[in-house]
């Protein structure tokens, strides 16, 4: 086999056989570039894609609001005191949140939107309203 049909050969039935729609995963024939068999397939996996992406965001945007309302409710109902099993109890979930603050005598306060807490002795935790999320911006400037 002369050498350059031994590289069509090996190219038809090397790359050939590994390449594959991403899609349907029929095989790609064509410029080695080529991810989709079609437009249908091409279509098909981005929307798949960015529903995907979609889905994620917005439940964690539910679990946000959700961590928020029970902020929200305890602290305009008066509780600025709370103990962590309580919100936990009200399907609070700490690994969700908007932003940290360290204050200047080195307190860590956890925030979810405009409602923060911090912990205190034996479980329970300090709950705040701020709305100086705008003021941060310009610390971290300094
Ligand atoms: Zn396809």
């Amino acid at each position: 086999m002369p050498f350059q049909a031994y590289l069509y050969y090996l190219y038809e039935n090397i790359t050939a056989v590994e390449r594959v729609c991403l899609d349907c995963g029929a095989r790609l024939l064509g410029r080695s570039d080529k991810k989709f068999c079609s437009d249908q397939c091409r279509n098909n996996y981005n929307n798949r894609l960015n529903r995907d992406q979609n889905n994620y965001v917005r439940n964690v945007h539910a679990q946000l609001r959700r961590n928020r309302k029970i902020l929200s409710d305890l602290y305009e109902d008066g509780h600025h005191r709370i103990h962590r099993d309580a919100l936990f109890a009200q399907g609070y979930n700490f690994t969700f949140f908007t932003h940290l603050v360290e204050t200047r005598d080195g307190q860590h306060w956890s925030y979810c939107f405009e409602y923060g807490f911090l912990e205190a002795e034996a479980g329970y935790l300090e709950l705040q309203k701020s709305s100086s999320y705008l003021e941060l911006g310009t610390e971290e400037e300094i």
